[in-house]
């Protein structure tokens, strides 16, 4: 492998932690969709994911599950974020379910899903404190009232979201009221509704203690399968591989930090500073792991230094980086950073 910038995938690991949280949420009650936008939607990521006993998979962006379904993946995929105007069609050909704060999108999903002679599979999401989407929980009543009018749709659950924008954590009043919301929005469809989904990776520790309790049977996870960390601590959760996922860079500049122009200390040899080529371009610097020894002095567009208390490092040495879910995201959309898989 050449020695350029990449991010590092072991899939085996991928497939681990996908089957470690898949069996132990099971014993709660509760199905795992796979989150692929960590990785835009790489289907061999996604591949395995399904190897570990994930069922479904789900994504934030349309071109990520056409991305999964050219490469020949035909598990149930659902769009996570509310579809865009223009993408309504590719919402019916490509995805079985999305995921809906208002009537009005799903208005515009019905006409294409009737066309296409298909029953498109809708799940409400329900702000419940996080403050990023959702209808209002007084709003449930009146939308599901008025799918019924809508055909070519079927309600298929209620979903919520934590801690994606404000951090706040699911409590187990806020999950009550989910559970309640869902038995009074199955009234209103009557029938039960099969799929409600509590949220993401943030939600793990409320699912262990309290999930069977809960009308939730489902979680959507992401940071968890891919980078084994809870989103709200950013601890490592047991059980789970926090190495499945790397960025691998190149050192391009050593230089023994005594010798650096206006440096007050001796040069001991002991430490340096050292200059990554990777920049704000390619990752999130912030979101960062060194290995140990080295701290961010700072970093721009294209160049990341870093003082290394030890001369570990040479020039062309290859580093390799741990990354938070943001970190993951924008390096895996960068056009400089290519995927390295390996088992
Ligand atoms: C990203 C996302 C998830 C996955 O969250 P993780 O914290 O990565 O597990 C779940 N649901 C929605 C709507 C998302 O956008």
């Amino acid at each position: 492998m050449s020695a350029r910038l990449r991010v590092k995938i072991n899939l085996t690991k991928v497939t681990a932690n996908s089957q470690f949280l898949v069996h132990s949420l099971a014993q709660h009650g509760i199905s795992v969709t796979g989150v692929t936008k960590g990785v835009r939607g790489h289907p061999e990521v996604a591949k395995a994911m399904l190897a570990g006993g994930v069922l479904q998979l789900a994504d934030a962006r349309i071109s990520n599950i056409l991305r999964l379904r050219k490469a020949g993946i035909t598990c149930p995929l659902s769009m996570i974020r509310c579809p865009l105007k223009a993408q309504s069609q590719q919402v019916i050909d490509a995805c079985d379910i999305s995921y809906h704060s208002h009537l009005d999108s799903i208005q515009r999903l019905a006409p294409q899903a009737l066309a296409a002679h298909k029953t498109h599979h809708i799940m409400l999401m329900v702000e419940l404190g996080d403050a990023r989407d959702g209808m209002l929980p007084q709003q449930v009543p009146q939308a599901v009232q008025a799918m019924k009018k809508i055909p070519g749709v079927a309600l298929l659950g209620l979903a919520t979201n934590f801690a994606c924008l404000s951090g706040v954590p699911p409590t187990a009043q806020r999950m009550h009221e989910f559970t309640e919301l869902i038995v009074l929005a199955e009234s209103v469809w009557g029938a039960p509704l099969r799929a409600n989904s509590a949220g993401g990776s943030a939600n793990l520790t409320w699912a262990s203690q309290s999930g069977r309790s809960s009308r939730a049977n489902n979680l959507r996870l992401g940071e968890s399968i891919l980078l084994g960390t809870d989103p709200i601590s950013g601890r490592v959760i047991t059980g789970l591989f926090d190495d499945a996922v790397k960025l691998v860079v190149e050192v391009i500049e050593a230089t023994p930090t005594g010798a650096l122009a206006g440096s007050k200390k001796q040069h001991t040899g002991q430490s340096s500073r050292l200059v990554l080529a990777v920049g704000s371009q390619d990752t999130d610097i912030l979101g960062l792991g060194f290995p140990a020894g080295l701290t961010l002095i700072g970093g721009t567009s294209d160049h990341i230094v870093v003082h290394s208390h030890l001369n570990r490092f040479s020039i062309g040495a290859n580093m390799e980086l741990k990354l938070s879910y943001s970190a993951l995201t924008r390096a895996m959309s960068a056009p400089d950073v290519s995927t390295q898989l390996h088992h």
